[in-house]
Order: structure tokens, then sequence, then C-alpha cells
């Protein structure tokens, strides 16, 4: 594992350098021309660093993800990543690719682009010791993340129920860099009622106020929300009503679900999947899911969490932590179907946010715990 270690350290402004490529080229989820330029450059970069085989998965919405493979095997290890960001065109403009203090900012670097960059050097890592596997590993690079994987979910699904262990390269947590043992599950509904409008001064009487109706559903899907069980329910937006004077016709809310549980999920879903109008002169329309279940510690989750922090302490001197946190990823999908460990990618802060970061020393050690626990797991026992 040393020779590992020393490997990935050797090659920090390497790192660096493919990081600042990757930066360079934006690529929001819903604008796929500029995705599709990110899966190029990604697809000749991994066939330049390494000896893997790529297959582009076609996406009908979005730009294709792709499929890198090394070795063969009927058994598989799954490392999943996605190149897509929340950041629109021109972020670049305001938010340039710099280095300050030993870290890198820009849109994407901490979600999670320092993450492909990790895991590719991991992999060439471990082509350049000619360590031998008995597995097939498998390196996903979705478009489609920051939208919930609309078009990757069932490419991801699929791979992750081959294989014996999945590695979720999407940042790490705090300071220290722990890694997710536990996310919630996320939804989110469009809720529509459809009221009758009248004039509010002339004939009140025959309308039904879209508005009065929202307000009751607003209170009812307010108090789904429990706290002690990590159950929020929030109606982050509202829209109705067409003028002061008109009986509100339609109005419109969208809601964001958090579950911790499965059970709770099984709880909350179908409550607001039925909702009935408060008044009958009014229809209730209810759209959405809760799309990505949530991740529970599960013993198999627990057995990589130990080995992991085992490798980092041993070889590269880090206690690592684990959390659980209220955002959703991949993972979420992958652990119903495969032990899961999820960020494993970058140290940093800011995901989403102006002050989007990664610690440039940790590269190279992230890098490595993602080989070892690829070396570790690749072999069958
Ligand atoms: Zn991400």
């Amino acid at each position: 594992m040393d020779d590992i270690v020393q490997y990935l350290q050797a090659r920090q402004e390497e790192m660096v350098v493919l990081l600042r490529e990757l930066v360079l080229i934006e690529s929001p989820s819903n604008q796929p021309e500029l995705t599709a330029q990110m899966g190029d450059y990604l697809e000749k970069t991994v066939q330049e660093m390494t000896r893997a085989t790529v297959t582009r998965l076609p996406s009908d919405d979005y730009s294709p993800h792709l499929k890198a493979e090394w070795g063969e095997g009927d058994d598989q290890l799954l490392i999943v990543t996605h190149f897509d960001t929340v950041w629109p065109e021109g972020t670049l403009e305001e938010m340039p690719f710099k280095i300050e203090d030993g870290k890198a900012y820009g849109p994407g670097t901490f979600d999670m682009k320092a993450g492909i960059v990790q895991a590719l050097f991991a992999l060439q890592a471990i082509e350049s010791i000619n360590q031998s596997f008995d597995k097939k590993i498998v390196l996903l690079m979705t478009s489609d993340e920051e939208l919930g994987s609309p078009t990757s979910k069932p490419y991801i699904e699929a791979e992750a129920a081959k294989s014996d262990a999945v590695f979720v390269l999407e940042p790490s947590q705090g300071e220290h860099g722990a890694l997710k043992t536990a996310r919630k599950g996320v939804g989110t509904y469009d809720i529509t009622i459809h009221g009758v409008s009248s004039h509010a001064g002339i004939e009140p009487e025959k309308g039904a106020s879209a508005i009065e109706e929202l307000a009751e559903q607003i209170t009812y899907l307010s108090n789904l929300t429990d706290l002690d069980k990590g159950t929020t329910v929030n109606v982050g937006m509202i829209d109705g009503g067409s003028s002061k004077n008109v009986i509100a016709e339609e109005a419109h809310a969208v809601v964001d679900v958090r579950v911790q549980t499965e059970e709770e999920m099984k709880r909350v879903a179908p409550l607001i999947e039925s909702i009935q109008p408060e008044n009958d002169d009014t229809r209730v329309d209810v759209k959405g899911e809760i799309y990505r279940p949530p991740l529970e510690k599960t013993d198999g989750i627990e057995v990589l969490f130990e080995r992991a922090q085992a490798l980092a302490k041993q070889y590269l001197s880090i206690d690592l932590e684990e959390e659980s946190t209220g955002g959703g990823s991949d993972a979420n999908f992958t652990a119903a179907l495969s032990p899961t460990l999820d960020g494993l990618g970058a140290v940093g802060d800011g995901a989403h946010a102006h002050h989007e970061h990664v610690v440039i020393e940790q590269m190279p050690k992230r890098s490595a715990l993602l080989a070892m626990l690829l070396c570790e797991y690749g072999q069958s026992s």
C-alpha cells in the first residue's frame, strides 16, 4: 500500500492541472451541449491516463454518460462519479478557477470534479504498481446527477446490483473530510389546486378560492414534519391567483420532502400523494415522488467504513470520521443494492456555494484511500 501512497503523493501537481482543465469546461446539467464537451474530454483523458475500455451510455434528455472498465470477471467493484455541476454557463467569469492558501477554488471543484480527478489517478496508480485483481472495476461518470439522475439512475442501479461494493466520490463532509454513511431520502412534489373563479365583489359566493384551499394544504403538509424522526416537509415555493378582485382559480406549491428512514418514507409519501381538498368545490392535483430513498447505515456499510478507517489510519495518518447528511446522492440508489461508501471524494467546502473549493494536499491522500480500498476489495477471498 505504501507504494500507492508514494505514487499519488508525487502527483499532486498533475492532479491540480487536471482539476483546472475540468473546471474550465463548464458543465451545467441542463445544457447537454456543454456536458457533452465535458464527457468527450473525460473519455479522452481516461484513455490517455489508463488502459480503460470506455463505453458511452445514451441519455434521452442529457448528454451521454460514460462507463470505464478495467479488468474482467463476473465480480466487480463500482465507483460512481458525476461530471455535471449546478453552475450555469458563464459562472467562471465571476468565480474563476484560482489557487489560494493551498485551496483550489472554482465552480464544481468540490462537487465533484476533484473527486473525478482522484478516481482517475487512483486507477492510474493501481496500474502503475501492476496490482492484479480478481474483479472488474467499473467507473461511472454521469451527466445528470444534480437533477436527481433522471437518466443515469437505471445504469447506476444495474451496475450496483452486480457489484460487491460501491464507492461514491461525492464531497466529504466537514474540515476533516468525514465519509457519509447515512443520507436522507429526497422527494419533490408539485401541488396544483384548481378552484372556481368569480368576481370577489359582485358574486363571491359563486367562487371557490384555490388560494384558501392551498393555505389549508400548506398547514396539513407542514404538520407532516417530524424532526425527531428526521422527516421534513417544506413548502418552499407558492404562487397563485390572477388579480386582487378575483377569487383565485389556481394556486400552486412546490414541496421538498426529506426522510431519514424507509419507515418514514412509507408513512409520509402516501399522505402527500392522496391529499384531498377541504373545500369540495376545489380539486387538488399532486405530482411527484420520493425519488431518492433514504440511505440507512447497514452492516455492510459499517464493515466498509471500518476498513476505510483502518487504511486511512495506517497509511495516511488520517482519523477518518463518519457523518450523516440531509442531502441526497446516487449513493441513495446504490446502498439498497450493494454496500456503499459515500463522501470518498474531495476534502473542502462550499458545494453549490460561491466559496466552493478543495484542499489540494488532501487530493493525493483521498485518491490513495480509494486506490487502497479497490486493492483490498478487488481480491476474492
Ligand atoms: Zn455531487
